[in-house]
């Protein structure tokens, strides 16, 4: 028998409307949501009444970004443990990333629901660099290519395409018009500018720092192909850049306005820069640190071999802290001037991918840098409603209505009013199964926070 669960007489931030809404019951049963009610809901026998007065609920978290084979299982259940019931893999080699989906969505594995995208897929003849970086890596040689490389990818079940840096725009319109809108396509590019990758007909864009950044920096200090992004150099010039960049000029309002017209998803990632927002004494004090993966404590430690760097190991970003902030700062205002001319903000964060912040944690601090540019009403829509429009899955997830999955939170604090009151968690649903989040992190192998070395 399926059972029903009233969460009752609960503050609603639905994921769609601009308000909470007061003293509202919503009716589970089984995996999904049956009804919402402006009285208590049901009761008696077969039904379990949570009482929820005093109390906020929300969608589920969505992250657009990560890189869920880079990291072991157990660390997957850090995304519930932060509430976040859904992510996005934008970029994991193939057969890894099919068996996670299949072992998380039947439940085998404590995460989120996955979705994916298969390989990061670059053009051109390349050759990949040895381990994990190298493993999620593909190429479309030629245009050629496209028809079989993309067919194989959507035959095999992906559910988006992920686009890579060095593909030029004659490859990237044979794959967008192979892929003719059979799943959303994604890309973090760099040798294809935004609005040609727009006008080609892409649905999203990753990072705010370097997808849209040739549109956006002045023209004599856009990126070509010879400055890498495994360069030391590319933060250094970037961040000039963006300093350097005229938001008000026809480069970012030409391709805000594309945007908007088009609805592509601008997925921002702007918590690349977290340690650049805070500082590094900050960063040490920040408890999430020992919720780090194992594998990204490996890499911080190969990296710190090179940066030569000390008690901060696990945090360095390879480049001087703080070099970003201003960059960031411009980053945000260019969210802002997007959100106000109706284009769709999305957040991702690549965790997995980065060490820090961790899976989890790094959307809750996604959520701070957007609110600081767009409200905080607007931060949430971006990680639950909007984020699931970018997985073309808005009718199922993202939102609090009949019909839709049963992924829920239950917040001590509101969190419309501050998105740090995301920290406030006391449950979470996915599919209509609770899980407890002080539950899950007490499990979870974290350090010791006085003994970090
Ligand atoms: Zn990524």
């Amino acid at each position: 028998m399926t059972s029903t669960i009233v969460l009752r007489n609960a503050r609603l931030i639905d994921g769609i409307a601009d308000q909470p809404r007061e003293r509202v019951s919503v009716v589970i049963k089984g995996e999904r949501i049956t009804a919402i009610t402006n009285d208590d809901g049901p009761s008696g026998p077969g039904v379990e009444v949570i009482d929820c007065a005093g109390k906020t609920i929300m969608p589920g978290l969505i992250d657009t970004h990560v890189h869920s084979t880079l990291v072991s299982d157990i660390d997957l259940s850090l995304f519930l443990a932060t509430g976040v019931t859904t992510a996005r893999d934008v970029g994991g080699r193939l057969d890894k990333v099919l068996t996670l989906r299949e072992r998380l969505n039947k439940g085998e594995v404590l995460g989120p629901r996955l979705f994916v995208c298969g390989p990061l897929l670059d053009g051109g003849h390349k050759t990949f660099p040895k381990g994990a970086f190298g493993e999620i890596l593909d190429t479309v040689p030629t245009v050629g290519d496209a028809p079989g490389k993309i067919n194989s990818l959507i035959d095999a079940g992906v559910d988006g395409i992920k686009l890579y840096f060095g593909m030029t725009p004659d490859i990237m319109e044979a794959c967008l018009n192979t892929v003719d809108k059979r799943v959303p396509v994604t890309g973090h590019i760099g040798a294809t500018t935004a609005l040609e990758a727009v006008n080609l007909g892409i649905d999203g864009l990753e990072h705010m720092w370097i997808s849209p950044y040739n549109n956006i920096c002045p023209v004599e200090m856009r990126f070509g192909l010879e400055l890498s992004m495994m360069s030391s150099k590319f933060p250094k010039v970037t961040f000039k850049g963006w300093e350097e960049a005229d938001l008000q000029g026809p480069g970012t309002q030409q391709l805000f306005d594309v945007m908007a017209e088009k609805q592509v998803k601008m997925g921002t990632t702007l918590d690349l820069l977290w340690v650049d927002n805070i500082g590094i004494e900050a960063a040490l004090e920040d408890t999430d640190r020992i919720y780090i993966p194992q594998s990204g404590l490996e890499h911080q430690r190969a990296l710190a071999k090179v940066t030569k760097v000390g008690k901060e190991w696990d945090v360095h970003t390879g480049y001087p802290p703080g070099n970003g902030k201003k960059a960031l700062e411009k980053q945000k205002e260019a969210v802002r001037i997007l959100h106000e001319k109706g284009g769709v903000i999305v957040g991702g964060t690549d965790c997995c991918g980065i060490a820090y912040p961790p899976p989890g944690f790094a959307l809750w601090r996604e959520a701070e840098l957007l609110a600081d540019a767009i409200g905080d009403m607007a931060a949430l829509k971006a990680i639950t409603a909007s984020a699931a429009s970018a997985l073309r899955k808005e009718d199922e997830l993202g939102s609090i209505a009949p019909g839709r999955y049963a992924d829920i939170l239950i917040l001590g604090k509101d969190p419309s009013k501050d998105v740090r009151n995301l920290r406030s968690l006391e449950t979470v649903f996915r599919g209509g199964v609770a899980h407890d989040p002080n539950a899950l992190l007490a499990a979870y192998p974290a350090r010791d926070f006085d003994n970090m070395g």
